[in-house]
């Protein structure tokens, strides 16, 4: 059922109230209405659907053992080898297992995955990095938009869609358990079937809390997710108190287009696919540099591909002129018309391109049923770190995970929430919580020279190659934007990111610090090896109130 409308300088009240209406959202609110149909259930998100968020954005396939050839046990293996030693074997059983029940109920909802040789005939399956076969169901490259629109268009009328920026969390009590999300709404015209909304700040108190805000590309300077994905939940779960972990892990897509003075951040990505459907990749001399470095050539994980490119002084280019310009066109029509729109034609030449910051392994803590540490505090998706993807994210794992531990967040919420009304009473009997302290909104000054200086800081030091000095350099960057900053965010959209991206970029220096070794992603030019006594330690930051399940290197 759809819930009160919330308004300015009110507080109203919900069952759960998830933040960000990306894959891991939408999944959560739709399967928890299902389970659940008595639960009221905001979807707050801090931009129009479809114009936030890198689920729109997925071009190469949700990965699931799907084909005739794969199993639940090769993709685990394929995960877990992708992953570089740090993969957690009960968390990647679990997708393995799951995800071709989640690709059913993708479809059910309405998501058109190619098809081979007839509608409703077997999945046309990509191949891409880390995978031993095809396993990607897509949508020509255009996947995330198809699931998007699918997920969108089941949740209208069943959900109350909030537009506004999430920026506290309501905490009666510090360290205690999560009962709402304080959020700046935005001004909304009335729209067919969702009233108008004014602008100010509005408390959303909630039964449960649900984290899906996506992930951490504008702490860099050139990166595939859109300006907004500032890694905004992992910053309120820190403040909050609740644990994260594995947040040295930060995932460079080794084929983002390389574009010289570009003006923003976001970047084109070449999706993976395309190097599985044939395209090479070539240096500066025009030679295919990644045979002899792995067995899998240019289908080796990301990071290794990754590694090979900045090992190339004159850089890298992606060839794909040996593909039919014909299959080119139909199965990559996304990118071929944004690569053209940089100046390139895909068909007839080698492309530029260099490791382009891409996906936020690390994240919220949770167990495998989206539980944190703090009581009524669940997370999903990018945000969300269950140890699936180890050190490094396999091609297709993303959309995957996303779906499953959001499904399994929003079963573990409909077995555990009371009935509305107990909520209702229970929210009713606790005292009116003290809002966020925020400065007016605009007295950022310079907020833009501000990012700009966060990231490329980030960019040089904790980056795809990282040293001890190059991450204090970052470091010291980072506190120094902090301190331009003051300790109040200021009470809009521009002032909560910076904020996020500060808070959430010191972590990753002080863990990526931590971690003297290379391993996945994590790559430390001042430790180039994977250290054996970094076996299974992973780095958790933060109080951890109740510890979901035992992890090794706790700090
Ligand atoms: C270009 C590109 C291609 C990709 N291709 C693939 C692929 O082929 N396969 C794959 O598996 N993965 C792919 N990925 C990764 C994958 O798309 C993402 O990891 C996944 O979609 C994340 O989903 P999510 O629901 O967690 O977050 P998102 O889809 O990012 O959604 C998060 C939402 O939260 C909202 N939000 C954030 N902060 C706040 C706040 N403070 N208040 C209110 N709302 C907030 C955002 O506006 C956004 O709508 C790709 C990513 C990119 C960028």
């Amino acid at each position: 059922m759809t819930g009160p409308v919330p308004a300015s300088g009110r507080s109203s009240a919900f069952d759960v109230v998830v933040l960000g209406s990306g894959v891991a959202g939408l999944v959560a609110a739709l399967d928890l209405l299902d389970a659940r149909p008595d639960l009221r259930v905001a979807v707050v998100d801090k931009g129009a659907m479809g114009t936030v968020g890198s689920t729109p954005l997925a071009q190469g396939g949700l990965a699931a053992a799907v084909g005739p050839d794969d199993s639940p046990e090769l993709h685990a293996a394929d995960t877990l080898r992708a992953g570089d030693g740090l993969g957690d074997r009960q968390a990647v059983r679990v997708m393995s297992e799951e995800g071709p029940d989640r690709v059913a109920d993708l479809v059910r909802r309405g998501a058109a995955f190619d098809r081979r040789d007839v509608p409703g005939g077997p999945f046309a399956l990509a191949r891409e990095g880390g995978q031993s076969v095809a396993r990607s169901v897509r949508a020509v490259d255009a996947t995330g938009a198809e699931i998007f629109r699918a997920l969108s268009a089941a949740a209208a009328g069943r959900i109350t869609r909030v537009q506004g920026m999430g920026c506290a969390l309501v905490q009666p009590l510090p360290g205690g358990p999560v009962r709402g999300v304080w959020v700046l709404l935005d001004e909304v015209a009335e729209a067919p079937g969702a009233p108008a909304q004014s602008p100010g700040l509005a408390c959303l108190r909630a039964g449960a809390v649900l984290l899906a805000s996506g992930g951490c590309g504008g702490l860099y300077a050139a990166t595939t997710n859109r300006e907004g994905s500032t890694a905004d939940g992992v910053a309120l779960a820190a403040a909050a108190g609740a644990a994260l972990i594995d947040l040295e892990f930060v995932q460079f897509h080794p084929t983002g287009l390389r574009v010289d003075g570009a003006a923003g951040a976001q970047r084109l990505l070449l999706t993976e696919a395309l190097r599985g459907a044939g395209a090479v990749l070539r240096d500066a001399g025009g030679r295919r540099f990644m045979v002899g470095l792995h067995p899998d050539a240019e289908l080796a994980p990301r990071f290794v591909v990754t590694r090979g490119i900045l090992d190339q002084p004159g850089g890298a280019w992606l060839d794909a002129t040996a593909l039919d310009p014909a299959v080119l066109a139909a199965e990559f029509p996304t990118v071929l018309a944004g690569v053209r729109a940089a100046g390139y034609d895909l068909s007839a030449e080698p492309v530029p391109v260099e490791p382009t910051q891409h996906y936020f392994v690390g994240g919220v803590a949770t167990d495998l049923d989206g539980a944190t540490s703090l009581p009524g505090l669940f997370a999903a998706g990018e945000a969300a770190c269950t140890g699936v993807h180890g050190a490094n994210r396999m091609a297709g794992n993303s959309l995957l995970q996303s779906a499953v531990f959001a499904h399994r967040a929003a079963l573990a919420l409909a077995g555990d929430l009371p009935a509305p009304e107990q909520t209702r009473r229970e929210l009713a009997a606790e005292a009116d919580p003290p809002p966020p302290a925020l400065s007016p909104a605009g007295s950022v000054a310079g907020s833009a020279a501000l990012r700009a200086e966060l990231r490329s800081a980030m960019s040089a030091g904790a980056g795809a190659v990282r040293t001890a000095e190059g991450l204090d350099d970052a470091l010291k960057a980072l506190d120094a934007v902090a301190h331009a900053l003051g300790g109040r965010p200021a009470a809009d959209r521009d002032g909560i990111e910076l904020a996020s991206l500060v808070r959430v970029g010191r972590l990753i220096v002080r863990s990526a610090t931590l971690r003297q070794e290379s391993r996945g992603v994590h790559w430390r030019a001042d430790a180039p090896l994977r250290e054996p006594a970094w076996d299974g330690v992973r780095l958790r930051v933060g109080e951890a109130a109740h510890v979901p399940r035992p992890t090794g290197g706790v700090w």
